[in-house]
């Protein structure tokens, strides 16, 4: 065996309420601790504070009034400070342990970004550094959520966005994998306060978890999306406690856990518009949704029908914080005449999720059968290769949550 051979890397990320107080600071220290002495290499990516970074933004609001925005790059420099307060203490905590640890900046840890200050995409990642103080037998922090680009400014990542740090990190480092620990144990079939009976998976494709990322772990869909670019495994475990946690993968799963149906996602909040009697001919579609496309609303199911008198009704949905200022832009855009345009809050999105529904009849009608006999009246339809959606009243979530669950038989999951 070459004596130069590395150790395996292992990169970790808790989030903000898992080191909120010095007490769980030093909680966490001690278990870090204790998996640096396993002897593997350990690289931690820490969030601010528990809610410092709200803190952090109402403090700008505060001193800008209300008229006007905080700069975004001051904002950027700000932010980042969050998690520079969490990393040094954590390795501050982990010193008082007798253990060797060295806190990094975003820019120490060499992350570079792009110049898109409060939502910046990673551009790469010179690992040089960090390799060093890993060879040199330290545990690594590193600040989550914060680069630098290339005109040497600091740039944030996007609310929520250490787990992309940690994620981008593993892959740079060639790790083993990526560990989020967080404030739930796992990624669930679906959401335990909707549906007792939930169960929490073993394990999950990347596919899949993108679809569910609303649920349970709350995992940034970003991070999921470069764990499957890069194949990096990522367990999603408790911070606290010590039980098994969901591992998020891209290999095949094993033979008994195969199943259609993994999960049910659930998400509120969801508005729709209805623009009716609009003229039917090329480009209104894009017409219609290009002003919404500028204000940066996106758009989610899109149904539009055909009626006889050569103009056609057209439905959308998007999140019920965006229904007043998505109306606004359609009613204001000039490019396609209609009759009228609505708009209805108070709905919700209740998919089934599965790979395994690609290869199989059935599971549609399976699902509309399961919420006709819960007496839930679907509104919308959408599907997607590995997930059929329906848009609900949000009041019927529970029922219809409860029936799918049962339906598809995701309580019996071990
Ligand atoms: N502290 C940042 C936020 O609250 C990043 C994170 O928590 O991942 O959005
Ligand atoms: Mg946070």
């Amino acid at each position: 065996m070459s004596t130069n051979q590395r150790r395996p890397v292992f990169v970790q990320k808790y989030g903000g309420s898992s080191v909120s107080d010095a007490e769980k600071i030093r909680r966490i220290a001690q278990k870090i601790c204790q998996r640096a002495r396993t002897g593997v290499g350990l690289v931690v990516t820490v969030s601010a504070m528990g809610d410092s970074t709200d803190e952090l933004i109402a403090l700008a609001n505060d001193v800008t009034g209300p008229d006007v925005a905080p700069s975004l790059r001051e904002m950027d420099t700000l932010l980042s400070t969050g998690e520079l307060v969490s990393s040094t203490l954590m390795a501050m905590a982990i010193h008082s342990l007798g253990q060797d640890a060295v806190s990094l900046s975003g820019q120490q840890a060499g992350i570079r970004t792009d110049a898109m200050h409060g939502s910046a995409r990673i551009a790469s990642i010179d690992s040089e550094r960090l390799s060093r103080e890993l060879d040199a037998g330290r545990v690594v922090i590193v600040a989550g959520f914060q680069g630098l680009d290339d005109s040497g400014d600091v740039t944030t990542l996007g609310r929520g966005a250490s787990d992309t740090t940690a994620v981008a990190l593993a892959a740079a480092l060639g790790a083993e994998r990526c560990e989020i620990y967080t404030d739930v144990d796992g990624i669930y079939t679906t959401d335990p306060r909707i549906v007792p009976s939930a169960r929490k998976l073993r394990e999950i494709g990347y596919e899949e978890m993108l679809e569910m990322a609303s649920l349970g772990a709350k995992m940034n869909p970003r991070s999921i999306e470069l764990a499957a670019v890069y194949g990096v495994p990522v367990l999603v475990a408790s911070a606290f406690d010590d039980v098994p946690g969901t591992l998020i993968h891209g290999g095949e799963p094993t033979m008994e856990l195969r199943r259609a149906v993994t999960g049910i996602a659930i998400d509120k909040n969801v508005a729709k518009i209805t623009v009716r009697g609009v003229e039917d001919r090329p480009g209104v579609a894009g017409g219609l949704l290009q002003p919404l496309a500028d204000a940066g609303i996106s758009v989610d199911v899109i149904v539009q029908n055909t009626s006889d008198d050569g103009t056609t009704d057209f439905t959308f949905t998007v999140s019920e914080a965006d229904s007043r200022r998505a109306l606004e832009a359609v009613r204001k855009q000039q490019a396609v005449k209609f009759r009228d345009v609505t708009s209805g809050g108070g709905l919700a999105k209740v998919s089934i999720v599965g790979t395994g529904m690609q290869n199989g009849p059935g599971y549609a009608a399976t699902m509309f059968n399961a919420l006709a006999s819960a007496n839930v009246n679907i509104d919308m339809i959408t599907t997607s290769e590995i997930r059929i959606t329906c848009i609900v009243k949000s009041e019927s979530v529970p029922a219809a949550a409860n029936a799918l669950h049962g339906a598809f038989e995701l309580d019996r999951i071990e």
